[in-house]
């Protein structure tokens, strides 16, 4: 059962040591396709590199995160890169970026701001988004209401059933994951179990968000260590999460949430059609 898992981030320090063998358990456990996004201009490189290594696909732009230690020159850097690779097909997106309420201490105008130029920037360009999402909803749909062409995925959403439906409406996919495997996010379950199936995507944002059996507490981790990190291979438990939510069989949220990345990720549709292996002799005669 081919699963695509539309957030990683397969460039950060955890999976320094082993990307290879991150990608081989993926792809043992079904995962054919991994989306990794940037978070600033100095991992630009990494990203690409990865992405051309082990076949994946890749997103570049400054992440909400990472706007204060960003120079405003960034900003044009972000432009040069996508302009040098826009006839990469695995460019697929103009991502991580948007706006975080929730870290404090960070400058909000700024955010907004360098989310506001980077979506210009995906019109321009003619790509869609990779959004982060938290507790910014509101502010990131009053700019994409301005940019109606552009669509794309609102990764890690957790927001509300009306939040969820003005980004449907907008014509993006919402990112589930590891959080909707624990039994007591009772909101997030409610909307993986309700939102209509064209809407929604699979991702671990993985080494982040661990699902509930990988979680340790921190008195956990003092007394056993750090565990393993949430990793893509993860994608498939996970979606059987979804499954039983839903009451829909695994194959079903397999092709539905496959296609839906498809559909929020053009280029990445292009590719996999490209590289599929072409049946020939099946009606001979
Ligand atoms: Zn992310």
């Amino acid at each position: 059962m081919p699963w695509i898992d539309s957030h990683c981030h397969l460039d950060a320090p955890e999976f320094m040591d082993g990307t290879a063998q991150v990608v081989a358990r993926a792809r043992a456990a079904g995962v054919n396709a991994i989306v990794i996004p940037a978070v600033e201009v100095a991992n630009f490189d990494a990203v690409r590199t990865l992405a051309h290594t082990h076949d994946l696909v890749y997103a570049l732009g400054i992440h909400p995160l990472y706007t204060d230690r960003a120079q405003d020159g960034d900003l044009d850097l972000v432009e040069q890169a996508l302009a040098r690779h826009r006839s990469d097909p695995r460019l697929v997106a103009v991502g991580e970026i948007g706006i975080d309420h929730f870290v404090p201490g960070l400058d909000r105008e700024r955010q907004e701001r360098f989310y506001a130029h980077q979506l210009a920037l995906a019109e321009r360009f003619g790509l869609p988004v990779i959004l982060h999402v938290r507790r910014s909803a509101d502010a990131l749909l009053k700019h994409l209401r301005l940019t109606p062409g552009v669509g794309g995925i609102a990764h890690a959403f957790n927001g509300s059933v009306q939040q969820a439906q003005a980004f449907i409406d907008l014509g993006f996919k919402l990112g589930f994951g590891g959080a909707m495997t624990f039994e007591r996010a009772l909101q997030l379950r409610r909307l993986a179990q309700t939102l209509p199936q064209e809407a929604i995507v699979l991702e671990t944002d993985a080494p982040d968000i661990p699902p509930q059996w990988l979680y340790r507490t921190a008195a956990d981790r003092a007394e056993r260590g750090p565990g393993a990190p949430n990793e893509p291979a993860q994608l498939p438990r996970i979606a059987q999460t979804l499954a039983d939510l839903r009451g829909e069989p695994l194959d079903v949220i397999a092709a539905t949430t496959g296609a839906n990345v498809l559909r929020a990720l053009p280029k990445l549709a292009a590719l996999q059609a490209a590289e599929a292996p072409v049946v020939s002799g099946a009606h001979a005669g």
